[in-house]
């Protein structure tokens, strides 16, 4: 349940968007403005790790704590926008992906209310999945611009975590799984590849990239692993703007 928070609430089914859902409004003063010309490129998925959405909500209208999302999708289904998509919300911090950071003026974030051990609901799985289809359409973005917020912070952030069903939004169009393949650069130039950043060192990608795509694996690294990471490299490359790589050939393909 989404609990009355403060601020203006009021129910504005399409407001905004071309979903056929409806939308709940609660403002966050938590935003600013794009980058000069910066369009919206990815989309990053989070959970809140708190109680419920509501207090979620509450959080990230919270001046003091100078944080917020664009979208709370609750374990009911219940979608809320916090931050207008032409802003730029303040849900991202430090990171990178493709090769470039200030990920929060080139993405929409979505907060997903999940304690992180918990499964997602139904309910919540099928909002997203309206969301991120109307989202994609709109900004004329591909299914690999949808990462997780592990994916661009793989140092310090886990979310959305080992429970979150990504093969379900890939199987819907809405983001990427790969056919394992051979690797010819190996498994940290793969990840480059596919889009992750530099900083973090392998043992960080590669507990990310479980998180993601091989959620049950446990234990050292293994040629499965590569395989998968190759899959991605090949068949998702990154490039420095998402868009372009729809006009661009791959250098791996
Ligand atoms: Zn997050």
């Amino acid at each position: 349940m989404v609990s009355p928070v403060a601020g203006i609430r009021h129910r504005s089914a399409t407001h905004g968007t071309g979903a056929d859902m409806d939308i709940a409004d609660c403002p966050s003063p938590n935003f600013g403005d794009r980058r000069t010309g910066q369009a919206v490129e990815l989309v990053v998925l989070h959970y809140t790790a708190m109680s419920d959405a509501g207090a979620a909500i509450e959080r990230l209208c919270d001046p003091e704590c100078e944080v917020s999302a664009h979208y709370v999708i609750g374990q009911d289904g219940a979608v809320t926008r916090l931050v207008a998509e032409e802003h730029r919300a303040w849900h991202a911090g430090d990171g990178e992906w493709a090769g470039r950071g200030d990920i929060n003026s080139r993405s929409i974030g979505i907060e997903l209310d999940n304690d992180g051990a918990s499964p997602f609901s139904d309910e919540l799985m099928a909002a997203l999945e309206t969301l991120l289809a109307d989202i994609l359409a709109r900004h004329d973005l591909p299914p690999k611009a949808v990462i997780g917020h592990s994916d661009m912070a793989p140092s310090r952030k886990q979310d959305p975590g080992r429970r979150f069903d990504w093969q379900r939004l890939a199987a819907a169009g809405l983001s990427v799984w790969p056919e394992p393949a051979m690797t010819v650069s190996g498994f940290l130039k793969d990840a480059a590849h596919f889009g992750y950043g530099s900083e973090a060192g392998e043992t960080q990608i590669l507990e990310a990239f479980r998180q993601r795509f091989r959620p049950d694996a446990t234990g050292p690294f293994c040629v499965a692993d590569e395989a998968m990471m190759a899959g991605l490299a090949r068949q998702f490359p990154a490039n420095v703007s998402t868009r372009a790589t729809r006009r661009i050939p791959s250098r791996l393909s």
